[in-house]
């Protein structure tokens, strides 16, 4: 994939009508108020940017899941609201997305404004990428803008089907994540390492494959690490094991050793007889785990051995927790990651969900590098897939 895309400072504005798609799937209590603002927050930059440049903005967005039908729990009226008092201007907000109501608010629209059509995914032809509507959509604007590196990974109208019709740029967030996971993945400071969590390997295979071909260090932590210890003939009591994934486990161990790249697995485990948060833990060798026993987090030896890779590397890619984090006694081995991220000097990329949730609730947010915006789509940037929201963008 080409990650030498265009952003909205390669582009001129002067008067036009920009549509531009954000991510502004925030989460709501039952009433419908916004319990979190990041996400909107999080785009203000790139809407500032275009609005000081003259552009007229017209924003869209999905929220929730309302499968293809209008519903006003979905609706963007609380993200419109908010987005206003957030810029100190009014944000229009479209009663429909193609409809009537667009087609006069667009049309009426001047520079130095800025509206937001209703949930794109009120529509179905929107997860289908049906042309038609992308075309219609399109026909609202000079300008396409993608900013929604959440949905990025999704070949919907909004988030790629548009860029056919519209010269396509990205805005500052879509930018931020192209240009450091991109320069993570091709020309990486070194020694290049990667941490990879989370329960379990299948969701993690594509990640795990690609990224032995690019780093200097692999360490698996979490529930995935039990099925590789299984695979080098280690015995693991009643941790997560995926006994298909055996196989494939052996294969990117062999792997690893014939590119020289360095393996890390848990050597000691804490571990219990039950997933409880009060259950009794005890600190066992990772590859003799007692039968009775479970694996949920990383020991102490091996934190010192996953943070000590850590302290010497030049970039660090961390996806996915050590250990069931939720639970306050097997929390330390992803809190030691995080701790030991914080304090180095390291390029650090946090891929979305867990990680980046771990991270921020410690308060080391604005430490890292770099937090995606995007788990799904995060990871399959790291796999080296083809996104179809930043393929369709123009190169530079
Ligand atoms: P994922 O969605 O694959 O990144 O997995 C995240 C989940 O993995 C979290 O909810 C953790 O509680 C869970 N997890 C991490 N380590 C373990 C473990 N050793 N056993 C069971 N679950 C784990």
């Amino acid at each position: 994939m080409n990650y030498n895309k265009k952003s909205i400072e390669d582009i001129e504005f002067n008067g036009k009508k920009v549509l531009t798609r954000c991510d502004f799937n925030v989460p709501q209590d039952e009433e419908g108020n916004i319990t979190d603002d990041s996400r909107i927050r999080a785009a203000l930059p790139t809407i500032e940017y275009m609005l000081s440049n003259q552009a007229a903005v017209i924003l869209c967005s999905h929220l929730g899941r309302p499968k293809g039908e209008f519903n006003t729990k979905y609706s963007l009226a609380p993200v419109a609201s908010r987005l206003s008092e957030l810029l100190g201007k009014e944000v229009k907000l479209a009663k429909d997305v193609i409809g009537p109501d667009a087609d006069t608010l667009t049309a009426a629209l001047q520079p130095g404004e800025v509206m937001l059509l209703e949930n794109v995914r009120f529509h179905k032809e929107e997860e289908k990428n049906d042309p038609e509507f992308a075309k219609k959509l399109a026909s609202y604007a000079d300008i396409y803008v993608n900013d929604a590196f959440g949905t990025a990974h999704r070949a919907h109208a909004s988030t790629a089907g548009v860029a056919d019709y519209l010269p396509a740029v990205g805005g500052y967030l879509i930018d931020k994540e192209i240009s450091t996971m991109g320069s993570a993945l091709q020309d990486p400071r070194r020694p290049f390492v990667a941490i990879l969590g989370g329960a379990k390997v299948s969701d993690k295979i594509g990640v795990i494959n690609n990224l032995l071909e690019k780093v200097d260090t692999l360490i698996v932590g979490g529930g995935m690490a039990y099925t590789f210890v299984r695979a080098t003939g280690g015995t693991i009591g009643q941790s997560l094991c995926e006994e298909d994934k055996l196989d494939y486990a052996r294969e990117m161990l062999e792997k690893a050793e014939s590119k020289g790249v360095k393996f890390l697995l848990p050597t000691d485990t804490i571990a219990a007889e039950e997933f409880a948060a009060d259950a009794k833990a005890v600190t066992v060798e990772t590859n003799s785990i007692p039968d009775n026993l479970m694996g949920l987090d990383i020991g102490p030896e091996t934190r010192k051995k996953f943070t000590d890779a850590v302290k010497t590397a030049g970039t660090v890619v961390w996806n996915g927790p050590m250990g069931v984090f939720e639970f306050e006694q097997f929390a330390e081995g992803t809190r030691a990651i995080a701790r030991a991220l914080a304090e180095s000097n390291a390029i650090s990329i946090i891929g979305g969900g867990d990680s980046a949730a771990a991270i921020k609730q410690l308060g080391f947010a604005d430490k890292m590098t770099h937090i995606s915006t995007g788990g799904g789509a995060s990871l399959e940037f790291l796999e080296g897939l083809e996104l179809p929201g930043i393929a369709c963008l123009m190169d530079r």
